[in-house]
């Protein structure tokens, strides 16, 4: 596990699968990491199915030894939770232990998946984290810690979560590029040859479609919360009474 020099904040990262928080994640994951902030990246599954000829198990200390790898390039600290692949139980047995995670861990904010996935565990994944972030911040749940309140979700870019997700916040990440590229490497899901998918090529590209938009060379979008652009006005903007001479 990576030290991180806390300057305040952190961000804990959910995903399903090990490999998902990277793509969809590491970019902003290095930008905090590098600004000072605390990392922590959450693994519901190793994704040790995913190998069209390696055995689960064996793929899955192929899979640790990737999630710390890429950890240590974020300056994160990795956590893998013992469930199976295609398998994640959307239970209150795994919120209340990820809802541990989040008392423990304290993050400031998470990035998690959108529920409009194709992927079950990716869908699983959402409502275990919508879920325990309730319960971490319940006081009147008592558990182990004591509460801890957290300021935001956010829900990372993934090409399997796609329906639905819109782009809410345009981050720009182009000082950490070339790293995050880096991180995306250090997976031979990413690299190619296990997946039809094309990952690195998408994830690449996906950095510059997202600059073009949001007017940086490279960028990852973030969709927030449903509800979270609502904005309470007295008056529309421009349109504000003036002020007293
Ligand atoms: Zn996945």
């Amino acid at each position: 596990m990576a030290e991180s020099i806390s300057s305040g904040g952190s961000i804990m990262v959910i995903a399903a699968h090990a490999g998902d928080a990277e793509n969809m994640a590491a970019a902003t994951v290095l930008k905090h990491t590098r600004a000072g902030h605390a990392a922590t990246i959450v693994h519901m599954t190793l994704g040790e199915a995913g190998h069209p000829s390696m055995p689960p198990d064996v793929y899955a200390e192929q899979r640790k030894r990737e999630a710390q790898e890429s950890a240590r390039l974020m300056g994160a600290q990795a956590i893998w939770l013992p469930y199976p692949d295609g398998r994640l139980p959307a239970t209150d047995e795994v919120k209340f232990q990820v809802c541990d995670l989040i008392r423990r861990e304290k993050p400031t904010l998470i990035l998690t998946h959108w529920k409009g996935s194709i992927h079950r565990d990716h869908v699983a994944t959402y409502e275990i984290v919508r879920e325990a972030i309730f319960y971490a911040g319940l006081p009147a749940l008592q558990r182990e810690l004591p509460a801890h309140r957290v300021c935001g979700i956010y829900f990372s870019e993934n090409w399997e979560d796609m329906d639905g997700w819109r782009a809410d916040v345009y981050l720009d990440v182009t000082e950490i590029w070339d790293d995050y590229l880096k991180v995306l490497r250090s997976h031979e899901l990413m690299r190619g040859g296990i997946s039809t998918f094309r990952y690195y090529d998408y994830y690449e590209a996906l950095g510059t479609l997202r600059g073009c938009l949001g007017g940086f060379q490279k960028a990852v979008a973030l969709m927030v919360s449903p509800g979270a652009w609502v904005r309470k006005l007295e008056h529309l903007p421009g349109l504000e009474p003036a002020l007293p001479a």
